[in-house]
């Protein structure tokens, strides 16, 4: 395996172009990559270190979003005051996020791309409705990040292309992300999920709810959230609608019967203490 470390997209670019159709692959944190070549994935002809890009790392303030760079680290996004702020969801998927190490050199970039149905950061981007900025050999496209994940480990990522900066639009909407794990550190979910929110006269009148880990890809709990909109029916009672949006699989962390179950009582916890706390107001 040849490793390379190209200082500009120029630079990229070109060594895309001279490689024809050999196999490659992105470094960036390399905590899922490396781990993942221990544990049998083919190693490629090619090793793409883009950590020498410029302006792939930091977090830009705009009018209407916020560009975040697809090299910025977990540990970055869980400091950054902005961060911290406008997106609290985003920055709460970081703090229980692995390890110190761990967070100090896993990206944003890298956790979207690997795709896993657990990942932490995916469910506070489906719900900012983030979009993802692609730069390559083609030029550039900006997609849902919704659209971008495909499968486990599939994203929609053209040969030569790379994730290059996520967009974050900027909204009213209040937010909170919550984990469960086996343990409060190192642990890959059993059930995330991230919520997106604004309560008016005591009622949910905007809710955006997307779970991880309970289905091939991270979801929104479209028939859920649509039921709450339209105050069709009472939370408690709408909470088994959660059922007709998820998959969830037995794997060695729980059985798709405790996902389902944790994930509703959960849910129901977080949404009940929400309305509670505004009635306190
Ligand atoms: C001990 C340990 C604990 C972990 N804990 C958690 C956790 O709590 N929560 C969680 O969600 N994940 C966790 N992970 C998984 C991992 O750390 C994250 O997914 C991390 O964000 C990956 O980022 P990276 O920069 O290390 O990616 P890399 O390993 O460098 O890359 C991952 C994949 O994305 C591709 N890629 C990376 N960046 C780009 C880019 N900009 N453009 C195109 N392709 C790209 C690579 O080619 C590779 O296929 C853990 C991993 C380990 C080893």
């Amino acid at each position: 395996m040849k490793y390379h470390l190209p200082s500009s997209m120029d630079e990229y670019e070109e060594l895309i172009g001279r490689m024809g159709a050999a196999s490659y692959v992105i470094l960036a944190g390399g905590t899922d990559l490396i781990a993942g070549f221990d544990g049998g994935r083919p190693v490629p002809e090619h090793l793409i270190d883009i950590k020498a890009i410029p302006r792939m790392n930091g977090i830009l303030e705009h009018r209407e979003h916020v560009e975040i760079g697809a090299l910025t680290t977990i540990e970055a996004l869980r400091r950054d005051e902005h961060i911290r702020n406008h997106f609290p969801a985003l920055a709460q998927s970081c703090e229980d996020f692995g390890s110190v190490q761990i967070r100090h050199r896993a990206t944003l970039g890298g956790n979207i791309v690997n795709a896993s149905p657990a990942a932490d950061t995916l469910p506070a981007l489906f719900i900012y409705n983030a979009m993802v900025k692609l730069r390559g050999i083609q030029g550039e496209r900006v997609v849902p990040v919704q659209d971008f994940i495909l499968n486990p480990g599939e994203v929609d990522l053209q040969r030569g292309e790379i994730l290059y900066s996520i967009q974050l639009p900027r909204s009213e909407c209040r937010s909170l992300f919550h984990k469960l794990g086996l343990r409060q550190a190192m642990a890959v979910a059993v059930v995330n999920y991230a919520i997106g929110y604004t309560i008016r006269d005591h009622h949910f009148t905007h809710l955006t709810v997307a779970a991880g880990a309970v289905a091939p890809r991270v979801v929104y709990l479209k028939t859920f959230m649509d039921a709450v909109a339209d105050e069709r029916i009472a939370l408690d009672r709408a909470i088994a609608l959660v059922d007709n949006d998820i998959a969830p699989i037995d794997d060695i962390r729980a059985t798709a019967r405790y996902r389902r179950t944790v994930l509703k009582n959960l849910l129901l916890n977080t949404l009940t203490e929400l309305l509670a706390d505004d009635r306190k107001r």
